[in-house]
């Protein structure tokens, strides 16, 4: 691709992004600094400025961008957040968490998902992320509590140990629903009295699954 349709299509990107709500200033900028095409390869990193999830190994997928976007907005994080990422996949969602909070916990049941992130992480001198293989439903109770938590995948109800580790004055966000083609995207906020749900919009995740992966 020439420098001039590479930087054509960056500034489509941007556009989307805007056009689809993805307003803060912070999480656009971290989103112009995070360069999607590194977290897409093959066939279909040609089509990394696009608005649209696509597969990644293991039969999951990185996450549509304006989602991506929208959930990290709707986070409200703090420089001194301490995050969990639950579903690691491409990386892509832990890397621009990093440029927003300070610490960025994301787990994966899959081990080469891990690893590859992990590895670009190392690349981009994203050092504030740690990556590790678990099953995400049982929340990384050695890290907790979190400031933030964010669910990539969907869960039938937001997962009790996940809900269990968020400090008093927290947020999650997580994909809820029953169904693989219609969730919602719930907002939870921990206060001293207990949880506040807010539903935030219709999306589609693949389904949180438990146990490791077997390769
Ligand atoms: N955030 C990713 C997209 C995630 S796709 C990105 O930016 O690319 C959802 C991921 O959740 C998949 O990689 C899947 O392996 C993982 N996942 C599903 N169930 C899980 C569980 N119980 N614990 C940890 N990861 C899980």
């Amino acid at each position: 691709m020439s420098e001039d349709a590479d930087a054509e299509r960056k500034m489509q990107f941007m556009f989307a992004l805007r056009s689809r709500g993805v307003t803060d200033a912070r999480v656009l900028h971290a989103m112009e600094a995070i360069d999607r095409q590194r977290f897409v390869t093959g066939l279909f990193a040609a089509r990394a400025y696009e608005d649209m999830p696509l597969p990644i190994g293991c039969g999951q997928t990185i996450s549509q961008p304006s989602v991506v976007g929208l959930m990290t907005q709707a986070l409200e994080l703090s420089p001194r957040d301490k995050v969990l990422e639950v579903g690691t996949g491409s990386g892509y969602q832990a890397a621009i968490l990093s440029q927003l909070a300070r610490r960025i916990y994301t787990v994966d049941r899959h081990r080469r998902l891990v690893r590859e992130a992990q590895a670009l992480f190392d690349e981009l001198g994203l050092v504030n992320i740690t990556a590790m293989t678990a099953d995400g439903s049982h929340g990384l109770p050695e890290q907790a509590p979190f400031d933030r938590i964010i669910v990539t995948a969907a869960a039938e109800d937001p997962p009790g140990p996940l809900l269990a580790q968020l400090r008093v004055g927290g947020i999650m966000v997580v994909p809820v629903g029953q169904s693989d083609t219609v969730q919602s995207l719930i907002r939870v906020r921990r206060t001293e009295a207990g949880f506040e749900y807010d539903e935030l919009r219709a999306v589609r995740f693949v389904p949180l699954v438990e146990g490791i992966g077997q390769e």
